[in-house]
């Protein structure tokens, strides 16, 4: 099976040196690409500026934006049997970026942003039927509702809630939600393991 994974922060930026980001590591992402491999699967990534390292001999791809990521992905998608995207894409980007550096001033700054394309959302309007999207939901302590109404706004196929702590941490602590509502909480462990049963969790996204 070929799956595309996209993992780490997106960059949005406000003027010549500075962006709005987040602290995605990306950790995740290599996990998922190691897990695929070992599953007999040929894993891609397109990643945002990451820290974490990625695996050797893997198909990486590297952007900054959210718009970037989504031109990658939704160009990438139509090889691929499955997407999962874990790239803590973000929601939102400064509507004008200055050309030089902002300079300091007395008072307030105020960046106007505005929403960014939801990526996961497109690439399940495109889906074929032989194709399966996969999202993160991070959400805070219990919020699992949220998760199950992502997962039906964005025509996914699995959500993976877990709560804020995940991000930057080796350890997750998720539970896999499906389309029939059916949810199956998994403890607390290394992401690398996580990531083994996602990919055998996957094999039954084909079977339906
Ligand atoms: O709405 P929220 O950002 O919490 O949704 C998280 C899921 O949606 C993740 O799978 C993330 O990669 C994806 N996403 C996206 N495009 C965005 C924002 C999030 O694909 N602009």
């Amino acid at each position: 099976m070929r799956v595309l994974i996209t993992a780490g922060p997106t960059y949005e930026p406000i003027d010549a040196v500075r962006y709005l980001g987040n602290r995605s590591s990306g950790r995740i992402g290599a996990d998922l690409a190691e897990a695929a491999r070992r599953a007999g699967h040929t894993p891609s990534l397109i990643v945002g500026p990451i820290t974490a390292e990625m695996p050797a001999g893997v198909l990486l791809q590297r952007v900054q934006t959210a718009a970037e990521m989504q031109a990658a992905v939704l160009g990438e998608f139509p090889k691929y049997d499955l997407l999962i995207m874990a790239a803590a894409v973000a929601d939102y980007r400064p509507v004008s970026v200055s050309a030089g550096k902002i300079g300091r001033a007395d008072g307030r700054l105020v960046i106007e942003c505005e929403a960014t394309e939801d990526i996961v959302a497109a690439a399940s309007r495109i889906k074929r039927p032989d194709q399966r999207t996969i999202g993160f939901s991070l959400e805070s302590r219990g919020n699992v509702t949220r998760s199950h109404e992502k997962l039906r706004r964005k025509g996914l196929d699995l959500i993976v809630y877990n709560p804020i702590d995940t991000m930057s941490s080796r350890l997750i602590e998720a539970v896999l939600i499906y389309p029939d509502g059916r949810e199956e909480a998994l403890p607390k462990q290394p992401k690398s393991t996580f990531a083994d049963i996602l990919l055998q969790r996957v094999a039954s996204l084909f079977q339906s």
